[in-house]
């Protein structure tokens, strides 16, 4: 379960929030291993437009291309609209194969910044809240979001420039932002001075608030394969480990780290022990690959050229996170955990 006010980390944990196995605190701040995760993994994104707001395609499109491009799973977020899926999972809905779940991306602004918070499966639609500051903008509207029933993500801080790696890491309640965002104004690698969107993620790491890192589509336009320039789908996903195909448990996963987000790269394992933390690529005839552990500051601890790599905590990284660099510029990126 996800409480208020558990973002900010505490100092005395060894590691916490494996990604792939369930993690206990020990007495006197060592980290247990607990039963592995036996799930499997799901495609998804969680970041999609249609008709129902700026989109080129009905809800029926949308819905059938992911499904025809083999993900497991799909969040409709139409800008302050919350489309009712319930006739579409009917329709393409199949168990263990394929679910739709309804969102909605909450899109508010303050001054000229837009701000938009996902809310995925939420019960009710959620109003733009408004507020006194960028921060209260998002909190507003995170709690909004967990009020009625959902799970938020922050989207795309770097479009327009909409907010600073200093706010985005002071929001409370929300565990997910997006690391990745395949629409082609989002700014990912920064510039003029303004941090990229990983270096953003190791800063607020880095400070001591937990929160995973999201790719997702935000795709807008379907009518346009091969256009680089429009808001295409495809580009951008997650790889959530659940038991099952299940609305619930796929939340669940993503609030837990459970997951981790791809541009292409696929992975077959992601483990997390007490003491090291082992990626596992599963590679593609022609590429090769590079797995980095990154820790305080951005810092790379460990590459490694094979694809299979493990990496040992000395327990002075303050966090430790994966990410695979193939040799085409696709890449994964798995979630931090807490080593101190
Ligand atoms: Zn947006
Ligand atoms: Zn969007």
């Amino acid at each position: 379960m996800f409480g208020k006010g558990i973002t900010r980390l505490p100092v005395v944990l060894a590691v916490v929030l494996a990604g792939a196995v369930c993690m206990a605190v020990a007495p006197g701040g060592r980290a247990a291993a607990q039963t592995p995760s036996t799930g499997r993994w799901f495609k998804g994104n969680t970041h999609t437009h249609t008709l129902n707001s700026d989109g080129d395609s009905t809800p029926d499109d949308v819905v059938r291309w992911y499904r025809e491009h083999r993900y497991h799973f799909l969040v409709l977020t139409d800008h302050n609209f919350l489309t009712d899926v319930s006739a579409l999972q009917a329709l393409h809905g199949a168990s263990d194969r394929f679910l739709v779940i309804r969102g909605e991306e909450v899109s508010d602004r303050f001054g000229e910044a837009p701000l938009h918070i996902n809310g995925l499966n939420l019960n009710t639609q959620v109003e733009p809240q408004g507020g006194t500051s960028v921060v209260d903008v998002l909190q507003r509207n995170v709690d909004a979001i967990r009020g009625a029933g959902g799970i938020p993500h922050i989207n795309h801080p770097n479009f327009r420039w909409a907010m600073t790696p200093a706010e985005l890491g002071a929001v409370r309640n929300t565990r997910l932002f997006e690391i990745f965002n395949g629409h082609p104004e989002i700014n990912m690698f920064g510039g003029g001075g303004v941090p990229g969107l990983e270096e953003a993620w190791d800063s607020i790491l880095t400070n001591g608030t937990l929160i995973h890192g999201i790719a997702v589509d935000d795709a807008h336009v379907f009518k346009q394969p091969g256009n680089a320039n429009s808001a295409g789908p495809g580009r951008g996903w997650v790889m959530v480990r659940a038991e099952r195909l299940d609305t619930s448990l796929i939340m669940q996963a993503l609030e837990r780290g459970d997951f981790y987000a791809s541009t292409g790269v696929e992975l077959t394992d992601y483990v997390v022990t007490p003491h090291s933390m082992t990626v596992t690529v599963t590679p593609t005839t022609f590429s090769k690959y590079r797995v980095q552990f990154i820790g305080r500051g951005g810092a790379v601890l460990k590459e490694s050229a094979d694809t299979t790599a493990t990496y040992e905590f000395t327990g002075r990284e303050g966090y430790v996170r994966a990410k695979v660099l193939e040799s085409n510029g696709r890449m994964a990126w798995c979630q931090p955990i807490r080593v101190n």
